[in-house]
């Protein structure tokens, strides 16, 4: 049985990670799906590869949500996933001490604004079919704190209350539009690379990451991707405004 047949999808940040992970369950589910990320040439790419739809976009950008909107004016579905960590370009300090305010902003642009931004769309973009549904990719550090990593907790945990706020005011306005936040921690995608590096050390590096999870081991995009059917699916139907983790055990003591 298909899950998401027929539904129309939007990911966003889907040109790698649990983003894409995301997109090719989405299409094996039978969503037609269309991929967006800031990555013009690797969107192309993995959209061809997969024979779905590609758009360039910003998710800090208000322009390419209006683009977005004139091409796909109705959706069923939205993945709130782009996300960075502040830590792909730079290894400036991001504690709360010493933390550049331009970096912070930057983190909180890109996680939370996005975020804030896809879901105006989504709602308006599922407002006349009145049903759908927004999954907004949050964090563990959205749950926690997080002390050398302080834009990237502060914008996650906002990512989670926003996502509440969706929630109720969807079901406030008497459409069945729901709202939810996923909180994965430890999965293994690129977005690891600049802590985990290369060479003789990087098994030993990847195996200190998760020595405090419960089920040692970093967690797999798919399993992300298997939450996200879930949420996006009829199955899920009695879910707003909760969150789910999908982290080894991590939280649970
Ligand atoms: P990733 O870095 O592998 O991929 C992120 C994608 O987002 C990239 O394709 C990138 O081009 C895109 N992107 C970045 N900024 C963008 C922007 N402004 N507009 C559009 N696209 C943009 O990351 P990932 O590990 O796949 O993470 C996906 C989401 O999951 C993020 O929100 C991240 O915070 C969250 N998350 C990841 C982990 C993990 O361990 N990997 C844990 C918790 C939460």
């Amino acid at each position: 049985m298909k899950h998401l047949l027929g539904k129309i999808c939007v990911i966003t940040g889907a040109a790698r990670g649990i983003g894409l992970a995301i997109a090719e369950r989405y299409i094996t589910e039978g969503a037609v799906v269309i991929l967006t990320d800031k990555n013009a040439e690797a969107i192309r790419a993995e959209a061809q590869r997969l024979g779905a739809q590609a758009l360039t976009l910003d998710v800090t950008s208000e322009n390419d949500w209006e683009t977005l909107a004139k091409a796909w004016p109705q959706i069923d579905v939205l993945v709130n996933n782009a996300g960075v960590t502040g830590f792909e370009d730079s290894a400036a300090p991001q504690d709360p001490e010493n933390a550049a305010l331009e970096d912070w902003r930057a983190v909180h642009r890109v996680n939370l604004d996005g975020t804030f931004l896809g879901c105006r769309y989504a709602i308006k973009a599922m407002r006349e079919k009145g049903e759908g549904s927004i999954i907004n990719i949050s964090s563990r550090s959205g749950m926690v704190g997080i002390p050398g990593a302080a834009a990237y907790a502060s914008s996650k945990a906002a990512i989670r209350n926003h996502s509440k706020t969706v929630a109720l005011y969807c079901a406030q306005e008497g459409l069945n539009i729901r709202c939810n936040s996923v909180h994965p921690a430890a999965i293994l995608t690129p977005m690891w690379e600049p802590m985990l590096g290369g060479g003789e050390d990087r098994k030993a590096r990847m195996a200190s990451f998760v020595t405090d999870t419960p089920l040692k081991r970093f967690g797999q995009p798919s399993e992300v991707a298997a939450i996200a059917v879930l949420l996006a699916s009829d199955e899920g139907a009695y879910m707003t405004g909760t969150e789910i983790t999908i982290d080894g055990g991590l939280l649970a003591g």
